[in-house]
C-alpha cells in the first residue's frame, strides 16, 4: 500500500499540470490587457492560466511511452526532441487512471482529474440509460475546457486529433476555433471545422486510420495553421497505432518517431512554444509464446457465481480493434444481482497478472475518479497482463498475429512532460511536482 500511496500522489501531481499549466511555465511576462483586449490571465476550473506571449502548441504522443523516446535518442535520431529535453525541463510524470486515452487527454484540456471532468474511460455503462455507450460526447463533461475558454475570450484555438473519438470533446464550446480529426479530415466544413477540405489545405492525402500517417498528418496540419492562422493555442493529439503495434527500438517506431522529430523541429522554427506529453505508456502484454496473456474476467465470474449475475465492462473499448482488441489492463465490473463482493475479490485476487481489486467507493477516492461511473469493482491487471470478458467471444484477429501491446493499468502510466524552458518560480510551490531529469 505504500507504493500505491506514493503513486497516487504523483499521479495527482501530474493529473493538476494540465495542459495549459504549461501556460503558466512558459509565459512568464505578464501582457498589458488593454492594448491586445484580453485579459493577461484567465481562471477555468478554479485554476489560474496566463495568456500565452507566443504561441503555445501541446504535442500530446498518444501511448507515447517515454521508452520509445530514449532509445531513439540513445541512436542519436531525434534531435529536436534532445534539444528540448536538454535546454529546458523534462521529468517522468504518470497520468490518470485509468491509462487510456480519453480520461487522460481530457484531464490535459481541463487541467482536472477524471473525478472532476467526468470521464472515466473510453467506454462505460451509463446509469442513466443502463446502456453501454462510447465515452465520446461533450454531454459526458462536467468540466470547462481551457481550450474553449481560451477562445471565449478571443484566444485563437487549433485543437487536431488523429482519431475521431476525441474530436467532438475537444472541440466542445471552441469559439471560431479550427477543430477536426485526421481520421475524417475529408469531411471538413469551414462551418463546422473552421477549415474547408482539410487534406488539401494540409497538403496530405487522407491517411488511414491504422497508420502513422494519421499522426504525422495532424502534425502537419499543425505546421500549415500555425504558419497561415497565427493562434495562440494548438492542441495536437496523435495515435497510438504505432505504439500498440511496435516495441521500442524497432524500426518501424523508430521512423515514426524520427517523424515526429522533424515536425517538432519545423514548429519551433516557426516560433512556436511547442511541450510535449503524452496521455498513457505502453507495455508487452503477450506471453513467451507470442499470445496474448489474458485474464477472462467473464468467464471465472460466471462459473463461480453463475451466469447473469455480474456484467464485465472494458474501458478501453474504442472503434479502434485492430490497435489492441479492446483489451488492457483495467475492467470494471456490476453486480447485477446481489452478490458478496468480498467473494469477487476473493476470487479475483488469486488469479495470477491480477495487481489490484477494489470497491467503487475506495478506488473512486484512490484514482480521482467519477464514482457513478465505474462499476462496484474495479480490477487492474500487472504490466504483462491484459483483462479480458470471455474466450468464447475474443476476436483478436484484427491484431494480425503481432504480440499484443496494450495499457490501462498501473505500470502503463508514466509520460513524458517536456518542456521548452526551465520551470518558473510558481511551479516550486506546487507539491510532489515531478522533479526534473538531467539527461
Ligand atoms: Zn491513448
Amino acid at each position: 500500500m505504500a507504493d500505491l500511496r506514493e503513486d497516487v500522489s504523483k499521479m495527482r501531481m501530474a493529473l493538476t499540470f494540465g495542459v495549459m499549466g504549461l501556460l503558466t511555465v512558459l509565459s512568464p511576462a505578464f501582457l498589458l490587457a488593454a492594448e491586445n483586449h484580453h485579459p493577461q490571465q484567465i481562471t477555468v476550473n478554479g485554476k489560474n492560466y496566463d495568456w500565452p506571449k507566443s504561441p503555445v502548441v501541446v504535442v500530446l504522443i498518444d501511448g507515447g511511452d517515454p521508452a520509445y523516446v530514449n532509445d531513439a535518442l540513445a541512436q542519436g535520431l531525434l534531435p529536436n526532441f534532445k534539444k528540448l529535453m536538454t535546454e529546458g525541463f523534462v521529468s517522468v510524470a504518470v497520468g490518470a487512471m485509468p491509462s487510456f486515452t480519453n480520461p487522460n487527454n481530457i484531464s490535459v484540456i481541463t487541467g482536472v482529474p477524471p473525478s472532476v471532468h467526468g470521464i472515466s474511460g473510453n467506454f462505460f455503462l451509463n446509469p442513466a440509460t443502463g446502456q453501454e455507450a462510447m465515452m465520446d460526447q461533450p454531454q459526458f463533461l462536467r468540466a470547462d475546457s481551457i481550450l474553449a475558454k481560451f477562445s471565449e475570450h478571443g484566444a485563437k484555438v487549433a485543437a487536431i486529433t488523429a482519431k475521431d473519438k476525441l474530436a467532438k470533446m475537444l472541440a466542445y464550446r471552441l469559439q471560431h476555433g479550427i477543430s477536426f480529426s485526421a481520421e475524417k479530415a475529408d469531411k471538413c466544413t469551414k462551418e463546422d471545422n473552421g477549415i474547408d477540405n482539410c487534406p488539401a489545405y494540409v497538403g496530405k492525402p487522407l491517411p488511414s486510420a491504422y497508420s502513422a500517417d494519421l499522426s504525422l498528418f495532424v502534425l502537419e496540419a499543425g505546421i500549415r495553421i500555425l504558419e497561415r492562422e497565427k493562434p495562440d493555442l494548438m492542441y495536437l493529439s496523435l495515435s497510438d497505432y504505432i505504439q500498440h503495434k511496435y516495441a521500442p527500438g524497432s524500426k518501424e517506431a523508430t521512423e515514426y518517431y524520427v517523424g515526429i522529430d522533424k515536425a517538432l523541429g519545423r514548429l519551433v522554427g516557426l516560433g512556436a512554444t511547442v511541450a510535449l506529453t503524452a496521455d498513457h505508456g505502453m507495455n508487452d502484454k503477450s506471453k513467451a509464446d507470442g499470445s496474448p496473456n489474458i485474464v477472462f474476467l467473464q468467464d471465472l465470474l460466471d462459473k463461480q457465481f453463475g451466469s447473469g449475475k455480474t456484467k464485465v465492462i472494458l474501458p478501453i473499448s474504442d472503434p479502434y480493434v485492430k490497435h489492441h482488441g479492446g483489451l488492457g489492463s483495467y475492467a470494471t465490473i456490476f453486480f447485477h444481482q446481489p452478490i458478496s463482493a468480498p467473494a469477487v475479490m476473493n476470487l479475483l485476487n488469486k488469479q495470477p497478472g491480477v495487481e489490484l481489486v477494489m470497491n467503487r467507493a475506495a478506488f473512486a477516492k484512490m484514482f480521482d475518479l467519477p464514482a457513478d461511473r465505474i462499476g462496484d469493482l474495479v480490477v487492474v491487471s500487472d504490466r504483462g497482463t491484459v483483462l479480458g470478458k470471455s474466450k468464447a467471444t475474443l476476436d483478436l484477429s484484427g491484431l494480425g498475429g503481432t504480440r499484443l501491446r496494450s495499457h490501462g493499468g498501473l505500470a502503463d502510466r508514466n509520460v513524458y512532460l517536456i518542456f521548452p524552458r526551465p520551470l518558473n518560480d510558481k511551479y516550486a510551490e506546487i507539491p510532489d511536482f515531478p522533479p526534473a531529469v538531467k539527461r
